[in-house]
């Protein structure tokens, strides 16, 4: 077994190959904007035979063109409102094969060698759960062959194969993933994001226009905002980049200036209780009506939706009336047709009163290390939410992050407001 067929261990803890080639290798990861449209793929592949000028090999990792997997996903549902999840994978796969040919055909265009591959060409072996399968070992022979024989290597991200040699994808927005898995496995210390914006911000620039760019954040800070919906980086690339001690650099598919460095915590500096702001709107609401109240009910429920890989968020239960409760919790809004139909057997068997759900909902989420070691960023935060007359329907908090559930209506006035109330457009 030569090094590059070495098998890796499972996502996130991928291990490293150390070559004497990684050092001389580049991975760069374009989103779905940046390879929207021919002129776009044309002017990335200028920027990547540039950086080829370096005698460094490059590995690009692309996403699908624009809204395409989008466009797939409601392709499926003219067919059907529950396709095969086999099929359904190797359909919504298709928009990256696209983009990397194009882009390989682009690049050799400028005369530089370039091959694309696609998730089974590329060796990404995952587990089997469609749709949001996690990567399990990645074999980088071909990869390196080809960077061996001078060519730019283009792979899909997004995707995989199963033990059984079908297609599988990794989640939404799952190229990030891609691309860091790829670093990890070829050891290659920094991963380059390029996306839409020029870095990280305090919260979404485009639904605040105040946000401020940041030179670095830590993984965990990121890994929380990620996972609270910011959706400029995937939550499992950010967890993988930790674990495998790999660099993000997040920065512009359009310009060429210096992004924001994702990295370990650098000593504690300033006064600052919180680093950042996300308002997810893409959750959902559940609640079961009525359970009777005795040992074992959450643990049914919450364990069919695990057993089909949905996440669950943030959970309340309530006292209805004496041994009788209600339970409620949030989903992505991808999952809630699946996570209704599963509580409502759950409902049936446990003989509760019913299901109902609202998709009418935000979680408005603040994030920093800093609050760890500074009393009140939680009581300052509902205060903002009050004086705006915003009512809190749940809360949830760590050690460094607390998230509030309220109307979606009020959402974007929310996060503006907190973004000024902790002077997150401020330098410090
Ligand atoms: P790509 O297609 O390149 O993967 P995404 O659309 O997935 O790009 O992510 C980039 C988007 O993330 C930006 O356009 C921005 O609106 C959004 N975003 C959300 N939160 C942040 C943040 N804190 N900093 C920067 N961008 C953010
Ligand atoms: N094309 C996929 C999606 O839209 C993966 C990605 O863009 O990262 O979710
Ligand atoms: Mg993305």
């Amino acid at each position: 077994m030569t090094l590059s067929q070495k098998k890796l261990t499972i996502e996130p803890k991928i291990g490293r190959i150390f070559l004497t080639m990684a050092r001389d290798i580049v991975i760069q990861k374009f989103g779905g904007t940046s390879v929207g449209s021919p002129e776009r793929i044309k002017a990335i592949a200028k920027r990547i035979v540039n950086t080829c000028e370096s005698g460094k090999g490059v590995v690009v990792v692309v996403s699908a063109m624009g809204d395409t997997t989008d466009e797939l996903i409601s392709l499926t549902r003219e067919i059907t409102e529950t396709p095969d999840p086999r099929e359904y994978d190797a359909l919504i796969s298709t928009g990256e094969n696209i983009s990397a040919a194009l882009l390989a055909m682009a690049i050799q265009a400028l005369g530089k060698p370039a091959i694309s591959l696609t998730g089974r060409q590329a060796g990404v072996r995952t587990e089997s759960t469609h749709s949001r399968a996690k990567i399990l070992t990645v074999d980088t022979q071909r990869i390196l062959s080809e960077l061996s024989q001078g060519k730019v290597v283009v792979v899909t991200g997004f995707q995989g194969f199963t033990e059984f040699d079908d297609i599988t994808t990794i989640g939404r927005g799952g190229s990030d993933t891609s691309a860091v898995v790829l670093a990890a496995s070829l050891g290659v210390d920094v991963c380059e994001i390029f996306t839409d914006v020029d870095g990280i911000y305090t919260t979404d620039p485009r639904k605040v226009t105040s946000a401020r760019k940041l030179e670095s954040i830590s993984y965990e800070e990121m890994l929380e905002l990620a996972s609270l919906g910011a959706k400029v980086l995937h939550p499992r690339a950010v967890e993988c980049a930790k674990e495998n001690g790999v660099k993000l650099h997040v920065r512009s598919s359009f310009e060429d200036r210096v992004g924001t460095l994702v990295e370990e915590a650098k000593a504690m500096e300033g006064n600052r209780a919180v680093t950042g702001a996300t308002l997810n709107e893409s959750e959902a609401e559940i609640s079961i009506l009525k359970v009777p109240d005795h040992p074992g009910v959450a643990g049914m429920l919450f364990e069919k939706l695990a057993h089909q890989h949905i996440n669950v968020d943030m959970i309340i239960q309530t006292v209805e009336e004496n041994q009788i409760n209600n339970i409620t919790f949030t989903v992505g809004i991808d999952d809630l047709n699946e996570s209704v139909e599963i509580t409502k057997t759950v409902a049936q068997e446990l003989k509760a009163e019913g299901v109902v759900f609202d998709d009418n909902i935000s979680k408005l989420s603040i994030v920093g290390v800093g609050m760890i070691s500074k009393p009140g960023v939680a009581a300052q935060l509902f205060k903002v939410l009050g004086d705006l007359g915003i009512n809190i329907r749940m809360i949830s908090t760590s050690e460094i992050k607390v998230s509030c559930i309220i109307d979606k209506d009020r959402g974007r006035d929310a996060l503006n407001a907190v973004h000024e109330a902790f002077s997150l457009d401020k330098d410090s």
